[in-house]
């Protein structure tokens, strides 16, 4: 049996595992939902029934039972060559993924401030599999280390400075993992190296954000101090004035539920009042239902907007790109945001953009585009897995 890559990404009630071999190939992915729930289930990507789990199952034993799954359909030996953790707030303390130590661990649980649901869970299951396997070397890949090289006139609020000496108030940047797998993936479909390309990258999920790469590196992003800020994303408003806080305070709205609402129920949800999945909302504007159709259109001219802002970043663009489940799938949005650029040169060939990557290499701009446009799957789970297996052999 081949030596295997195990890579794990634990959200606050999920479990999501994916198994690589050397070559890169992803021999199996798995996931577990609702944990610490009555109805945890757990399942191997492609496989029926269900893997079993005790009661109200947590991180630990769902990872148990998954990687004795994985064992049984002989995916995996006793134990996988590396392990590769997605954790969520790297602070400035991590400007790179690292091997898990004791030292590493604690400097993760002191970035939990920042990041309070999801660092405690993504430490959760690095404990679980540090025990499960203590010999095997675990790496630490975060999602904000990629923008680690941001400098301070992109990175730092305009608020006094001791916010950002004695608070670490600053922008981090989020969906590094994926972007910078973007400035990889769009040099070598364009035949160049990362170090000489530029690009603008656009993760359109559920949460969204932009990122300008200059020459590989990160140089600004939208989102900021937490994942909130930027882009409209399916259930968080993205940038909204500062000046909301007070003025809703003065209506009685208290500050847990302007939280509460600005995270789980603004975006694409709260402008259509309906849903945050755009290929719903797009099915419900086609019927004319006109709040989805102004949540679509408030998306791209928000997207539109940011991709004019990143361009001051810039001396060169050698493609603009898009992924994520919009992103790589949605041809209404690609189409709209470029209307909003021909200003600056962009323009879309609309058969292109129906049918790409099918026939094509991902390209969807038309002849006449003064910069390419580029449809490119994101794949983080790979980034990872290449990430535990280069620092497990230096190890
Ligand atoms: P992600 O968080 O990357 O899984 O992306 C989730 C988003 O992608 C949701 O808003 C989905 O509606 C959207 N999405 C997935 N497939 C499509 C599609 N074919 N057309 C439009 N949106 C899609």
């Amino acid at each position: 049996m081949t030596e295997s890559i195990l890579v794990v990404n634990c959200g606050s009630s999920s479990l999501k595992l994916a198994l690589f071999d050397e070559n890169e190939t992803k021999l199996a992915s798995a996931m577990a939902e609702r944990l610490n729930g009555q109805d945890a289930f757990a399942r191997i990507d492609g496989d029926n029934p269900c893997v079993a789990l005790p009661d109200n199952a947590n991180h630990k034993q769902a990872l148990q039972a998954l990687v004795s799954a994985f064992r049984e359909r002989q995916l995996m030996s006793e134990a996988p060559a590396s392990i590769g953790h997605r954790v969520v707030h790297g602070g400035e303390t991590f400007r790179e993924a690292v091997l898990i130590d004791d030292d590493a661990v604690k400097a993760i649980s002191n970035c939990a401030g920042l990041a309070p649901l999801h660092n405690p869970v993504n430490l959760a299951g690095i404990e679980a599999t540090r025990e499960q396997f203590p010999d095997t070397p675990q790496i630490a890949v975060f999602d904000t280390a990629y923008h680690q090289t941001l400098a301070p006139r992109a990175f730092l609020y305009a608020l006094p400075e001791a916010y950002y000496r004695d608070w670490a108030v600053r922008r981090y940047g989020f969906h590094g993992i994926s972007h910078f797998f973007m400035a990889n993936e769009a040099a070598r479909r364009l035949g160049k190296t990362p170090e000489t390309t530029s690009i603008i990258s656009t993760h359109l999920g559920n949460g969204c954000s932009i990122t300008a790469i200059k020459d590989g590196l990160s140089v600004d992003t939208s989102m900021g101090l937490t994942p909130l800020e930027g882009l409209v994303m399916g259930t968080r408003s993205g940038d909204v004035d500062p000046g909301l806080f007070e003025y809703l305070r003065t209506r009685g709205v208290a500050l847990e539920e302007v939280h509460k609402v600005l995270n789980h129920d603004s975006g694409l949800l709260g402008i259509s009042g309906r849903t945050n999945d755009m290929r719903t909302l797009c099915e419900l504007a086609d019927g004319g239902h006109e709040p989805s159709a102004l949540a679509i259109e408030i998306f791209c001219f928000r997207l539109a907007k940011y991709v004019g802002a990143m361009m001051a970043s810039l001396s060169h663009l050698d493609a603009l790109v898009f992924t994520g489940g919009i992103g790589e799938n949605s041809v209404q949005v690609r189409e709209k945001t470029l209307g909003h650029l021909g200003l600056l040169g962009f323009d879309i060939d609309t058969d292109k953009n129906e049918h790409h990557g099918r026939h094509t290499d991902g390209r969807i701009e038309h002849a006449d585009s003064r910069f390419p446009v580029l449809v490119i799957p994101t794949n983080e789970e790979l980034v990872i897995a290449r990430e535990a297996f280069r620092l497990a052999q230096a190890s």
